[in-house]
């Protein structure tokens, strides 16, 4: 039975803000001088400025809207270690030792989440109890589980297939032919995660300017001058956090992401014996649809936060948490009468050949391009660029020496993402759980 759209009486607010709300408004106006300007305050700005700040340069981050505004404090906290190509196409497309820097540097990325919180002491019920991933097909299920066997083999990463029935121990859902639990990854409180950031920027002596858009950027390293809103800055660095955000800056930057928005709702607090019977695994799940579907139990184990029809236009946000609490009832029937709280959206940023990528263009620092991976690759590619704007040597990364790719004509309007994503939508369809989205 379809249930029945319940009044959503948080929308566009997302569930993480009520344990992280939104900062008060900073104080005072943005300095004139300063060393570096960081511009966007969410994970990969703030991981840049703490790295900078504790180098003693001082650094001013800029913000548009309210810190942490943008998809940092709206992700479903995945600490995830997956790119959108598997293991062995980029073995084979690449060669080993590339796919192994690729990965290595992706394990690393997991790493430096676990490392940030452990040296800032931030308490953002970070549980490594693995991720566990469902399956649409059995094909999906075949390619999935020889593609981790490979990872096990060259670099270790260790994991446990799941069957058809056993399915069932990890999520209450009828629809996955099968999967597998990687262990070692999990899942986090993103409005903690980034509210600690804050807290550690501000120890460092970082400055953040909040409600103050960036307009525009001139001259070159060492003398740049960035002119917002409420004046001018000069400085001798800057860095660019913006991401899924990022418009006008840089148009070359532009020209290399390609923005897409992402949903995810809430449900209203649940009984224990209910989410038991839902995510009986307590795991962070994502699946194998091309538009993937993911689930996890709230950090506390109230609520079940839910995504999907990733890519779809913003259109009408009700709506759109109207449909995936839908999906939700279908792909877990225990679901199926639990009411909406919360709907919200965010923008992330892919790029053409799918990989994330740090670098320095006319002396601009930036990152970006995480492909659904801002958490880990934020925090590790913002603390790189700070070390690279630093000089330092461990700044080297496999992110800033591949090629960042355009296509002609490409002017930073996806036009084409909507149309890819009921491409997809059809491909998934073919199956049980991909058919929900429908
Ligand atoms: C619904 C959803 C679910 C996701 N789930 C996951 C997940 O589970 N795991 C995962 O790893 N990733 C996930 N992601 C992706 C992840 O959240 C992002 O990749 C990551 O947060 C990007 O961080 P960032 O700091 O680079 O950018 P953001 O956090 O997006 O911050 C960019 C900031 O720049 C500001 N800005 C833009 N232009 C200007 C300007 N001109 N002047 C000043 N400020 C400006 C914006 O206002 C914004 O606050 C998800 C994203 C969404 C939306």
């Amino acid at each position: 039975m379809t249930p029945q759209p319940a009044p959503c009486p948080h929308p566009d607010a997302p569930y993480w803000w009520q344990a992280a709300p939104r900062p008060a408004p900073t104080q005072g106006t943005p300095p004139t001088k300063v060393d570096v300007v960081v511009i966007g305050s969410g994970i990969t700005g703030l991981n840049a400025a703490i790295e900078i700040a504790r180098g003693g340069r001082s650094v001013v981050v800029m913000e548009a809207r309210s810190l942490g505004y943008g998809a940092s404090t709206r992700n479903a906290g995945f600490v995830s270690r997956a790119f959108k190509h598997s293991f062995g196409t980029v073995k084979e497309t690449y060669g080993l030792p590339y796919a192994l820097q690729l990965f290595g540097e992706l394990d690393a990325s997991v790493r430096a989440v676990e490392r940030r919180i452990a040296e800032e002491n931030i308490a953002c019920l970070m549980n490594a109890n693995g991720r566990f991933m469902p399956c649409a097909s059995t094909a999906h299920l075949e390619a999935l589980l020889r593609d981790l066997e490979m990872q096990r083999t060259y670099l270790g990463f260790a994991y446990t297939p799941v069957s058809r029935a056993e399915v069932a121990t990890e999520l209450g859902t009828e629809k996955y032919v099968g999967g597998a639990i990687v262990h070692g990854l999990g899942g986090l409180h993103p409005g903690l995660y980034h509210a600690g950031l804050l807290d550690a920027a501000r120890r460092a002596g970082v400055t953040l300017v909040d409600n103050t858009p960036v307009l525009s950027l001139s001259g070159q390293r060492n003398a740049f001058c960035v002119r917002t809103q409420r004046g001018e800055i000069a400085c001798r660095d800057i860095v660019i956090g913006t991401n899924g955000y990022t418009r006008g800056l840089l148009p070359w930057l532009d020209r290399r992401l390609i923005p897409f928005d992402a949903f995810m709702i809430a449900t209203e607090p649940v009984a224990p014996e209910v989410m038991a019977r839902a995510i009986p695994g307590g795991k962070v799940a994502i699946d194998s649809n091309h538009n993937a579907l993911f689930v996890r139990p709230s950090p506390d184990g109230s609520r079940v936060l839910f995504g999907g029809l990733t890519g779809s236009p913003p259109a009408n946000l009700m709506d759109r948490g109207r449909h995936l609490q839908t999906m939700l009832g279908t792909l877990i029937p225990s679901l199926a009468e639990t009411g909406l709280d919360t709907v919200w959206t965010g923008q992330c940023a892919a790029t053409f050949d799918l990989f994330p990528h740090m670098g320095c263009r006319d002396g601009l620092w930036f990152a970006a391009g995480y492909c659904f991976v801002g958490v880990p690759m934020g925090t590790y590619l913002g603390t790189k660029l700070g070390r690279a704007v630093l000089g330092h040597k461990d700044a080297a990364s496999v992110f800033a020496d591949k090629a960042f790719r355009t296509l002609p004509f490409y002017n930073g309007r996806p036009w084409f993402v909507p149309l890819l994503t009921r491409y997809w939508q059809r491909q998934d369809a073919r199956t049980p759980s991909g058919a929900i989205a429908a």
